[in-house]
Parts: C-alpha cells; structure tokens; sequence
C-alpha cells in the first residue's frame, strides 16, 4: 500500500504518491494538482470542498471558510451557515477530500499519509493537524518541516552541489526559512525561523486597505459578498503584476465605481510592512545557524515567491536576486511525496537520509527561591538543536522537607513559563531533607516524529516517565468517536459532481458581475447547462463540461475586460472617452 504525501497548505492543498521512481502529483476530479484549501457548507447539509467552494467565498460567504490554517491549533471556532467548526474539522473535511481523489486516482486502498507542516508549527498545531487527519480517516506516519521537503525535492531534482541553501517559502499566510546544508547523501537542516501569520493574504489586505482609503470606502461596512469581490480582484491583480507593469481594480457599488490602478511601485510600497517583517525573520535563521558560513544559494519556494516585488526586496537584501526553484508552488508537495516514499523504503531512495532541527525550544518551569512567585524557564532543548536531541538538568529542592519535585513541561521562547506553551507536568517523590539536599535529574528527549519525551529521577529514586504529546490527541474511545460522529455525518458532496459543481458556481459568479445582455446571455447558459446535464451520460457529460468552461473562460474575460483596459490608460483624455463610451451603452442597455 502506498504512503501518500500531503502539503496541507493554507491557500492550497496537494497530494502526491511516490511511484516508478519518481514523485508523482495526484490529480483532483477536476483534473488539477492545487485543491484550494476552502470549504463551503451547502444548503443540503453536504460539504464542498476546492475549487468550487472557493468560488462560494463570494455568492455564499455565510457558509465558505478558507485560510483556517492560520487558526490551527487554536479553538477559535468558525460558523458556516447555521454550525460551528473547529480548525482542525474544516482541515479534516480538505484532508478527506484528498483522500478520496488519491484513492479514485490510484485506484487502491489508501489511508497513510506523511503530512507537512510550517517548521514554525508549535506543539498544539501539529496536534491538530494529526488529529485533522484522523478524523478525515488518515493514518499519519510522520509529521515533515514543509522547508525540509522542499529542500529534498531541490536537491533530489536537481543534483545541486553539496552547500548551505536558505529556503523561503513564502506562500499565503506562512513564512518559513530555513538553512539547510547538502553533504553527499545527506540533508541537513541547520535552522529555522518562520512566522506563521504572513503570507500573500497580508498582501492582499494590504492593497484592500489601501483601496478602501484611497476611494474613501469603509471595509467594515462593505457588503461581505463586495469584500469577497475585491479580495478577488485585488489578489489577481497583484498576481498579474508580475508579468505587466500596473493593473487595475474596481468595485461596484450601486451607482458608483470605485477603482486604483496599482502599479509595481504601490504595490513595493504596500508591502513594506510584509517585507520588514519577512527581512526579521531572515535574519533570525541567519543569527540561530549553528556554524557560521557563507550561504550558497537561496532558493525561493510557495506561490508568493513568484511576486517580482518580493525578488525585487531579496536583491537589495542580498546584494543577489535569488532564484525561484521550479515549480514553486509544488515543490512541497513533491518533496513530501519523497519524504513517504523514503518513509515506505522505495529502493531507489535508500541511500537519501535527512536530518532535521527542533523548531522551537524546550523546557521547565523554575524558581530562583522561595519569595519568587513567577517562574521562569529553565530550558534543555533550544531551539534549532538537531533531532533526536537529548538532554537533561538537575532540580534541587526549595523547602526544608518537600516531599515532591514537580516539573510544569513548555514550549515556546518567552523567558516567563507564563508566556510559553504548557505541554504537560510531572511530579517525582523525593525523600525529606534540608533545602537543596534533595534533586532530580529531568531527561528531555525530542525525536525525529516531533514528539517529546520526559523522564524524572529523583535522588530518592524515585522514576517517572512521560511521552508529552498533546493532551487533544489523548481523546478517550469515547472523545474519539464523538469528534468523528460530529464531522461523519457530514458528507462531502457526491463523487463526480465536482466539475458540474465548480460550473455552476463560476457561472453563478459570473452572472452576479456581469449586467445586460451579457447577464441575459449568461441566465440562458446557465439554464442550458442544467437542463442537458439531467439526462446526460458519462461521455456526454464531459463534452457539456469542456462546452460550459470554454463558454465561461469567454466569459469571463470580457467580464474583467473592461476595468483592466480602462486601469491601464495612462492619460486621462482616454479616460473622459471611455466614460462617455460606457454612459452610452448603459442608456442602449435601458432602453
Ligand atoms: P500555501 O502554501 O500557503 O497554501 P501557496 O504556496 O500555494 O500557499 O501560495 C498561495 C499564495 O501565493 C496566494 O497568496 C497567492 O495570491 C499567491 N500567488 C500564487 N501565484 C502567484 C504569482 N504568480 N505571483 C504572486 N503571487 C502568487
Ligand atoms: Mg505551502
């Protein structure tokens, strides 16, 4: 049976299987490898998952969620329609939808996965994203840094020469780099820095913000189908941007129409703010390296890479543009594909072995003495120690006679234990005696699947062991089967009906922009579709598909004709000409 690779991304989620010595992307029903991470709950009570569902952000925001990675780990919880999501619910419905294209795709039972993670991902994220794929019915043999899987496709891919390589996967609502050092066989992540709430969604905010001041329009009080609308636009211009030199936005409001033209040099400037926070993190993998040397290479990976803006930023950082790796936006998915296939001991991947760093650090709670009411850390992991790491402190008693040692276990950087991640606690007897007579030796133990084990000695002798994984992933039987009672009932909406689907509502979407003759013609394609797709049959059905899409591409390219042409003029003559052009045809239009 074969292991799956999962690149859960925020924006966009992959799979890939490792076959005939090489790492292959599945493809979803609708024929593409990047299944938009979104979900939208229908009004039969099924769920909708990818393309389609992206598409409802705007006709049906109410009951659409994309993103929800950024809330990973947290019990924020979202509301689609009338019920309420936990991250990790909506993560599981993507999850399931993976599984059920990959197990269409292969044509064979599937159920175990390497899943990748942002390496900034703490404890309670990487909880949820297994528990994520439980529930979505996932067996998950390894958890993998999504740095440290691109890093193994690039140097599996291209053979590059033994060096340090920094890796920075900018994609939609992560930051990741990583420094990782390629010797012969051998993968070596030296550091990792990461944020994991900047991406292109904070770009696209960033425009939206300035959109609204610019045209003296208030966000909060947009129409939320109007915010999905703009976000729309504003995230294909600035994809656009990259190949021309300004593009336009518009929004329709009754009446009105409000546009900006961005051009290169807004959007630099926009993303000033993203970019000194992406320069900190930079530099604080660049400061946690281990040895000191040069870097060779710097790779760019994850779709926000692509932004010349971005390239334009590193070049006046480095001195150097660095290159985007080949496929950017799969090559996460490609290595995690690896990643299983060395997980599932393919052959020809024998002799690749990777190491990997600890993201974040590790310790326990202290106190200087007994007037000291706030604990501090006393770490025995740092951060970017290389796993399996090991390592142990000794703990004296505070009081005269104190029965216990007891150890409160953290994650996280901050000096108070207050302000770190609480992983769990510990308590060793030890027997009575004068202050700091009395000690135990804590062992700390990290491994190669991020989880984290714990044993306490007394000098009493006293021994106590624990393996530290998240207390949401110790559900009972019962907690188990109620979580996935909760999501089961929910099924994802019939196989096959994806494309019809995804159809429909790029129709639908359509139908809502355009106005006139074109909405007329639209409603008539609308109802054609729906009326041969009733008794259509397998073979009919995919020439209706092939029919409907060409007809909607047609569509939508005069639809957001119009606005970029009139963006683009840089005259204002032109401008007063086409504004009288349009008044007219919208008189036609009335009469
Ligand atoms: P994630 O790993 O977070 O799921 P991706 O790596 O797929 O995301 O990147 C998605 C982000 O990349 C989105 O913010 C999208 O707007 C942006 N993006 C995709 N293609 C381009 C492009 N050609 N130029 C600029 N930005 C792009
Ligand atoms: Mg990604």
């Amino acid at each position: 049976m074969s292991i799956i690779g999962i690149d859960l991304g925020t924006t966009n989620s992959l799979a890939c299987v490792w076959r005939e010595g090489r790492a292959e992307l599945i493809p979803n029903e609708l024929g593409e490898y990047k299944t938009p991470s979104a979900v939208s709950l229908l009004e039969d009570g099924t769920v909708l998952v990818g393309a389609a569902a992206k598409e409802r952000l705007i006709s049906h925001p109410e009951s659409t969620a994309a993103s929800f990675k950024v809330w990973m780990g947290s019990a924020k919880p979202t509301t689609l329609g009338e019920r309420s999501f936990l991250p990790e619910e909506l993560s599981a419905f993507v999850l399931r939808q993976l599984l059920q294209d990959t197990r269409r795709y292969l044509n064979e039972p599937v159920e175990e996965a390497v899943i990748s993670v942002p390496a900034y991902f703490n404890d309670d994220q990487r909880c949820a994203t297994k528990l994520a794929a439980q529930l979505a019915g996932w067996t998950v043999k390894r958890l993998i840094n999504e740095p440290s899987a691109a890093a193994l496709y690039h140097r599996q891919s291209t053979g590059a020469a033994d060096g340090q390589r920094m890796i920075v996967d900018f994609g939609g609502g992560t930051l990741d780099v990583s420094i990782v050092e390629c010797f012969e066989n051998i993968i070596e992540i030296t550091a990792i820095a990461g944020d994991n709430r900047l991406g292109g969604d904070d770009i696209d905010r960033a425009i939206v913000e300035h959109f609204c001041q610019e045209n003296g329009l208030s966000l909060e009080t947009l129409e939320p189908s109007a915010r999905s609308a703009l976000c729309r636009q504003v995230e294909t211009a600035k994809i656009a941007l990259s190949a021309a030199g300004a593009a336009a936005i518009t929004l329709q409001q009754g009446e009105t129409q409000y546009s900006l033209l961005l051009t290169r040099a807004l959007l630099r400037q926009l993303c000033q703010p993203v970019f000194q926070r992406v320069r900190a993190v930079i530099s604080r993998a660049l400061k946690d390296r281990g040895q000191i040397g040069r870097i060779d290479d710097v790779i760019l990976v994850g779709g926000s890479a692509q932004l010349t803006v971005f390239g334009d930023f590193l070049e006046e950082l480095f001195g150097r543009r660095p290159a985007v790796a080949a496929k950017p936006d799969e090559i996460v998915a490609l290595g995690v594909g690896l990643c299983a296939g060395i997980k599932a001991r393919a052959e020809d991947l024998q002799d690749l072995v990777m190491t990997d760093v600890c993201p974040f650090s590790l310790g326990v709670a202290t106190y200087n003495n007994t007037h000291d009411s706030t604990p501090h850390m006393a770490f025995l992991i740092s951060r970017s120690s290389m796993l399996p790491a090991t390592h142990q402190g000794r703990f004296v008693t505070l009081h005269d006679n104190q029965q216990a040692l007891r150890f409160e276990i953290y994650q996280g950087e901050g000096y108070f234990a207050s302000e770190n991640l609480k992983l769990g606690e510990l308590e060793v007897q030890v027997p009575p005696g004068p202050a700091g007579s009395q000690s135990a030796q804590v062992t700390f133990t990290y491994d190669i699947d991020g989880i984290l084990h714990v044993t306490a000695r007394s000098s009493g002798g006293d021994l106590r062991d624990r393996l530290i994984v998240n207390s949401r992933l110790h559900l009972t039987q019962e907690e188990m089967k109620r979580a996935l009672e909760r999501i089961e009932q929910i099924q994802l909406a019939a196989q096959g009906t994806q494309q019809e689907q995804f159809l429909m509502e790029w129709a639908l979407r359509l139908y809502k922009l355009a106005v006139g003759p074109q909405r007329t013609a639209l409603a008539g394609l609308i109802e054609w579709f729906r009326a041969h797709m009733g008794h259509a049959g397998p073979s009919q059905r995919r020439k209706l598909y092939a029919k409907m899409e060409e007809e909607l591409r047609q569509f939508e390219v005069d639809i957001q004709a119009d606005p970029l042409e009139w963006g683009i003029w840089k005259d204002s003559d032109d401008l007063d000409d086409w504004d009288e052009a349009d008044d007219d045809e919208d008189t036609d239009w009335e009469d």
